[in-house]
């Protein structure tokens, strides 16, 4: 399977970093091997000095597809979670300014963490009406409404399927709210959908 994420897909985390608003989604690609295993610690790699938090709603694709009808995205998934796309973020800045890919900084190990859970959509009334948050600690440090997002759930499988083929099981990550932050040693992040934990995880 394979992760695929998105960037740039709230107004508010644009501004933060900086960034132009696109004309179309940014798109990177996580390997499987970045899913951080289930109920281990977030071991953070040496080869970068500031990490960073990402929370973002995940969509698990249920079936093959390509070149898919944003109509017809919504019977490509059944379920949603929650998941981090941790960021190193010094390393993606010193590629970026070097006109470099971005994967060294994004798609090394242990930089998706999933949540174990996912949740039918069914529970959900309006996919483009969920709230979503993480907590550092105790403190709430990012709270996300899929109500902002710049393209939604079902325009980004569109998007995604004209240049990558989705198979089952593959995730996508669909971008970060506003409120990114760095990640030190012993930071507990919990991470919710609405008022449910989805994931709590620490950092060593
Ligand atoms: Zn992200």
């Amino acid at each position: 399977m394979k992760i695929i994420c998105v960037g740039r897909n709230y107004a508010k985390h644009i501004n933060e970093l900086e960034n132009e608003k696109p004309s179309e989604p940014v798109l990177f690609i996580k390997p499987d091997s970045a899913i951080l295993p289930n109920r281990n610690p977030l071991v953070l790699p040496d080869f970068a000095k500031a990490f960073h938090y990402e929370v973002e709603l995940v969509v698990k694709i249920n079936k093959l597809g390509k070149y898919i009808d944003p109509k017809f995205a919504h019977r490509y998934y059944d379920e949603i979670g929650l998941g981090i796309d941790v960021t190193a973020r010094d390393l993606q800045e010193y590629l970026k300014a070097k006109g470099l890919p971005w994967e060294k900084a994004k798609a090394f190990d242990n930089s998706a963490v999933v949540s174990r859970e996912f949740l039918p959509k069914s529970n959900f009334a309006d996919l483009q009406d969920i709230h979503f948050s993480l907590k550092k600690n105790d403190e709430i440090v990012q709270k996300g409404y899929t109500g902002d997002m710049l393209w939604q759930i079902d325009e980004l499988i569109g998007y995604i399927s004209r240049f990558f083929t989705l198979k089952k099981g593959d995730l996508i990550f669909t971008g970060t709210p506003a409120g990114v932050g760095k990640m030190q040693l012993n930071d507990v992040f919990t991470g919710y959908i609405e008022n449910r934990e989805m994931f709590r995880i620490k950092v060593k």
